[in-house]
């Protein structure tokens, strides 16, 4: 099919053939350079796969350009959710290779990638598919004319991803730009660019017209700079760390002040009352920080436990923390795999050891795991003040903290005392109190005895410095359409 087909296996014995070209007008092409990309399980290159520079960013570009004003531009909108079911079902009949592919490459626990992953991305797909026939503008009664509204997509879009979850971005980026009409180039992460590319085989076979869907990997300052900077692109949606989001939205500034939507970082509260079912919170806080390797951008990391109950929670969270089944990634049962290269692993052991620093008291953890591979322990801290580095920076690794309160006021004051406002999750009994306590988070999502439940059909994004625009549910699609208003003369006199 292609040249830059890589035969390999996973450790486990899986047999793949990783395609590894630019996806470019529904073809696999050259980059301007190559990059590893790397198992973190073991720290050895899967393969070497093509990358962007300026020149194939201005290909993909083009491509997208060329297929938005031409035969995409002309489809009728229930042929394009034809299309997105169609690529939806051969992701669902491709679930197992996806799923050994994502975790290869990225180091998830398959049972996560075949569950979670890849179904969540076939499954955005299905429900923006079913917009692309319902967007429609207004009709508003004004004197003497007719007026309405046409809720029109914007163009050329372009989308840059992070690597802690490569397909379910995917997903999230996809859905809402296709079935409001526009093209899209995305940049998958250089950490993580195997599964995208998979789906870009699907892509050709479900039948889209070449062009509307262009997938590149590169270098963020390189091939993420150029499309973030590119003059045809219409539209910018990024998901990644705060730092390159600011870059983001220069580079947009800089050039044609393309529309922007960020999600970006987090320090997220999980607020624990006394009242609260003891054991339900404890697997929830453990899901909250620890899901995905603790590198979520909604994390609860930091814990504040009520102070009648501090002690009895740090004891049970222990003993269930404890049970973390950590693997490796290909074996069924494993929960944690690990972080997703070096450099983070790096990173993180460097918080780690700047909270021992600064006083924080290492509970339990703070280790390297295992001798080979970027796997770290999980990681409970204790005896935290909110001006430690470990308190107001994220992480992104699984390293918790867990600190007390008195009250009410004392919690509240606790939790906003952060640039970020991502998520946040209360948990009592008390309905009243968890409503008056979510009304005053300031948080894109509260979630209420319960923690990271993401749901490809309810909004998520940030308040303050953790994002703009909001992804998934009906509130995506505004991201991705311009309202054009007409007015029709009927009797107004110039
Ligand atoms: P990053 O923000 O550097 O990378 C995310 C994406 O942006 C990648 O595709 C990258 O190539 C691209 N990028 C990087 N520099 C760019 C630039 N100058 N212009 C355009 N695109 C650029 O994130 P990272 O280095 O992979 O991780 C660093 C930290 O970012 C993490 O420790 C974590 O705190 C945060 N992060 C957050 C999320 C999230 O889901 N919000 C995801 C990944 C990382
Ligand atoms: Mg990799």
């Amino acid at each position: 099919m292609s040249q830059f087909i890589v035969e390999t296996a996973t450790p486990k014995g899986y047999q793949l053939k990783l395609q590894t070209g630019l996806f470019i007008n529904n073809e696999f092409v050259a980059g301007s350079d190559t990059i590893d990309t790397v198992n973190p399980a073991n720290g050895k290159v899967i393969a070497s796969v093509q990358a962007a520079d300026k020149k194939e960013v201005d290909a993909a570009v083009d491509a997208a350009s060329k297929a938005f004003h031409g035969p995409w531009g002309k489809m009728t909108p229930s042929k394009r959710a034809e299309l997105m079911l169609k690529l939806a079902d051969l992701i669902d009949r491709d679930n197992e290779v996806l799923s050994q592919i994502e975790s290869l490459d990225n180091g998830k626990g398959i049972t996560f990638s075949r569950l979670f992953d890849v179904k969540q991305i076939a499954i955005t797909l299905r429900y923006f598919a079913g917009y692309a026939d319902k967007i429609h503008g207004k009709v508003i009664d004004i004197e003497g004319a007719l007026c309405y509204t046409r809720h029109e997509p914007i163009g050329v879009c372009g989308a840059i991803i992070p690597w802690n979850f490569p397909l379910m971005m995917l997903g999230w980026k996809l859905g809402p730009a296709l079935c409001t009409g526009n093209t899209v180039v995305v940049k998958t992460s250089e950490m993580t660019p195997l599964s995208a590319l998979k789906v870009a085989e699907l892509i050709v076979e479900a039948g889209f017209p070449p062009g509307v869907i262009n997938i590149i990997t590169g270098y963020g300052a390189i091939a993420g700079d150029a499309l973030a900077r590119h003059m045809k692109v219409s539209k910018i949606a990024f998901t990644g760390s705060t730092a390159v989001g600011r870059h983001i939205m220069k580079a947009a500034s800089e050039s044609n002040l393309k529309k922007v939507t960020l999600e970006l970082g987090g320090k997220s509260p999980n607020i624990i009352f006394d009242d609260a079912d003891l054991d339900l919170a404890v697997r929830w806080a453990h899901k909250g920080i620890f899901f995905n390797h603790g590198q979520c951008c909604c994390a609860g990391s930091r814990v504040y436990v009520q102070a009648s109950i501090y002690d009895k929670f740090l004891e049970k969270f222990k003993e269930y923390t404890k049970q973390t089944k950590l693997g490796h990634p290909h074996d069924d049962d494993t929960f944690q795999g690990p972080q997703i290269s070096k450099t983070q692993f790096d990173r993180i052991m460097t918080y780690i050891e700047k909270g021992k620093e600064e006083g924080a008291t290492c509970y339990m953890g703070g280790n390297r795991w295992g001798n080979e591979g970027y796997y770290i322990e999980p990681t409970i801290f204790t005896d935290v003040k909110q001006d430690m580095t470990i308190v107001r920076e994220e992480i992104f690794g699984p390293v918790v903290t867990v600190s007390k309160f008195e009250d009410v006021d004392d919690v509240v004051h606790m939790a906003l005392d952060t640039d970020y406002g991502l998520a946040a999750a209360v948990f009592t009994k008390d309905t009243a109190r968890a409503i008056d306590v979510s009304n005053r988070l300031q948080a894109g999502t509260v979630w209420v005895n319960c923690y990271n439940e993401l749901d490809y059909n309810t909004p998520f994004g940030g308040f303050r410095q953790s994002g703009i625009g909001r992804e998934n549910g009906e509130y995506a699609l505004d991201n991705y359409l311009q309202v054009k208003t007409v007015k029709i003369n009927v009797s107004r006199q110039p």
